[in-house]
């Protein structure tokens, strides 16, 4: 593949997110400065007025998150655009008449993916200030922790729940190729993860998945794209299943779940003391603003910490695979699959790594295979 294609989209996708972030950090301070805040809240509300008293203070904040979150989702659509037209392979090389014909189809497809992810975006927001604002009224000075708590468990729950609706969502077979299913299951079974069966994906525009393991316990199912089954040789499958089944042995998730929720915890923490010096109660509508702007800049901070767990937890998921089917040609290959299909860096810098990086370079990769 073209490295440096995939050099420059991953430098020109890290520089559009940080112009969208800036620009969503420069709107949350502005509420929380500047009386725009307060305007807002007024809005909110002469909004909910008519609604009966138990429920107008969290119509309040669903309004007033809903509106600043549908702001912030409109400020992204720029970056997400430009980089739906850098990512296109034409873009990058002569302007040909397909890519001169096409853009308005793929900029459509770009758009109403952004609405589906805007629209998840302001209801994940609406529901994170319902929780901060009951957790203010009721569990007073202890808002940081109850929030902290509860929004862990609601992004527990919704893993899961979006784990299972994968599974089950209508698209998906029993795999027709008997000998890998076979081979698959004796994989499963060595690695001492038992699984109730291995599906393929009926039909996916989704180029994001190569293959999941989804559910727990004897409830586990393999899940395969269908590029994989047409593309991809045996071991190759094999190889990147048993890397997924070692995210299941080692419980990976619940152990990045348990990391994100005292991160989450913490940065809350560092919200009410930005509070206190400002003076606002937690419970205000104006408080919101400045509890994700300090969140946030948390979170941002502990970015390297979590990235760091992940990488490890992919290590040791390569390393698994290697050992439980010992192709470490097939392996390499998937690897080298992988980074070109997601334009992938051969070799980013340090900082890039801490940031950016959830999983070990290609380069690392390679090298553990004994491949380079
Ligand atoms: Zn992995």
């Amino acid at each position: 593949m073209n490295e440096s294609r995939a050099a420059r989209y991953q430098r020109l996708r890290r520089r559009a997110e940080a112009v969208s972030a800036a620009a969503g950090a420069l709107l949350l301070v502005a509420c929380a400065a500047t009386p725009a805040g307060e305007w807002l809240a007024a809005w909110a509300r002469r909004n909910a007025a008519g609604v009966p008293a138990p429920w107008r203070a969290v119509t309040e904040v669903a309004l007033f998150v809903g509106l600043l979150a549908l702001a912030l989702e409109v400020l992204a659509i720029p970056t997400v655009l430009y980089l739906a037209a850098k990512r296109r392979p034409s873009s990058a090389g002569r302007p040909t008449s397909d890519s001169v014909a096409r853009p308005g189809f793929e900029g459509r497809g770009v758009l109403s993916a952004q609405l589906q992810t805007a629209a998840f975006g302001v209801i994940a927001a609406v529901i994170v200030g319902m929780v901060v604002h009951v957790a203010a009224t009721e569990t007073g000075g202890w808002w940081w922790l109850t929030t902290g708590l509860t929004l862990s468990v609601i992004l527990a729950a919704a893993v899961r729940g979006v784990s299972t609706l994968i599974a089950r969502a209508g698209g998906v077979q029993p795999l027709g190729d008997a000998g890998l299913s076979a081979r698959l299951s004796a994989v499963s079974e060595s690695a001492g993860v038992p699984v109730a069966g291995i599906f393929e994906w009926r039909a996916s525009d989704d180029e994001t998945h190569s293959a999941s393991v989804t559910g727990f316990g004897r409830g586990r199912r393999v899940l395969i794209a269908p590029e994989l089954v047409r593309d991809w040789s045996r071991d190759e499958i094999t190889v990147v299943v048993a890397h997924e089944l070692s995210h299941h042995k080692h419980h990976d998730l619940i152990q990045s779940l348990i990391l994100d929720a005292l991160l989450m915890s913490a940065a809350l923490a560092a919200s009410d003391a930005a509070l206190w010096a400002a003076g606002i109660p937690a419970s205000a509508l104006t408080a919101l603003p400045l509890i994700a702007l300090t969140a946030s800049a948390i979170w941002l901070a502990a970015t390297p910490f979590r990235h760091a767990l992940s990488r490890w937890q992919e290590r040791r998921a390569d390393q698994f695979a290697l050992a439980v089917t010992g192709e470490a040609d097939a392996f390499a290959a998937a690897v080298r699959r992988v980074g070109d299909r997601n334009l992938i860096e051969d070799r980013p810098d340090r900082l890039t790594r801490w940031f950016f990086h959830r999983h070990p370079t290609i380069e690392e990769r390679l090298a553990m295979a004994g491949k380079r």
